[in-house]
């Protein structure tokens, strides 16, 4: 089988860089992903765009959408350089998976599905550890190691506010983008509420089975 090209969608919190991490390992392909990307480039300048905000950091911090122009130069990029990938973040709407038309043709496209209140619970307790970049959650996954508990942050985006922010942008925005690749039949609805080794498990043999 060549490199799969795979795209997975699904709202935050809902799984994909887990996932996405474990396919780049079984895989051998790329994980592309928007938003540590943009992490990585916070404090970019992005004024001669003209753009609301200066960078894209202010954006982030309030749950709101980066300007399509800066993300999609962003991925263009990194898909330029990919044999295979997995590519978590984006499209966040419409006018971004129009572009991904233009930008490549995709082997499987993944839908991680997740319960609303689930995925508040999931992003509110979520915690990182800055010194090795493994993520925890205060309730379902806590670290055993006390030192490294006390090392832990949560991403500036996690709080509740922005959360709820994050999911109506979700909604809003990249619902949408899910009909749009459901209608063309392309879509592999999976339950993402399972244990992360059962949402594996299905993932897997998804890719095995599509691509
Ligand atoms: P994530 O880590 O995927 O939850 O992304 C964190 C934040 O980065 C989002 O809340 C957005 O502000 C920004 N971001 C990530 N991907 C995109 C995208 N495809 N389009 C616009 N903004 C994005």
């Amino acid at each position: 089988m060549a490199q799969p090209r795979i795209l997975i969608l699904g709202a935050p919190g809902a799984g994909k860089g887990t996932q996405s991490a474990k396919i780049t390992e079984e895989f051998g392909v790329d994980h592309i992903t928007t938003g540590d990307a943009l992490r990585s480039n916070k404090e970019m300048d992005i004024s001669d765009m003209d753009t609301e905000y200066d960078t894209p950091g202010e954006y982030m911090d309030q749950g709101e959408l980066v300007p399509d122009d800066v993300v999609n130069a962003i991925v263009d990029e990194a898909l330029s350089q990919a044999d295979g990938f997995v590519l978590d973040g984006y499209p966040r709407n419409l006018e971004q998976a129009e572009e991904l038309k233009d930008m490549t043709d995709l082997d499987v496209v993944l839908y991680l599905d997740v319960g609303e209140e689930e995925l508040v619970h999931r992003l509110t307790g979520r915690r990182l550890d800055p010194e090795t970049g493994d993520i925890y959650h205060v309730e379902y996954n806590p670290p055993e190691d006390p030192e490294v508990e006390d090392r832990l942050e949560q991403r500036d985006d996690d709080t509740e506010e922005t959360v709820r922010e994050r999911l109506s942008v979700f909604h809003e925005n990249t619902e949408p983008v899910i009909e749009y690749y459901d209608e063309q039949g392309d879509l592999e609805r999976i339950d993402g509420e399972q244990a992360p080794d059962a949402v594996w498990d299905e993932v897997k043999a998804t890719i095995e089975d599509t691509a």
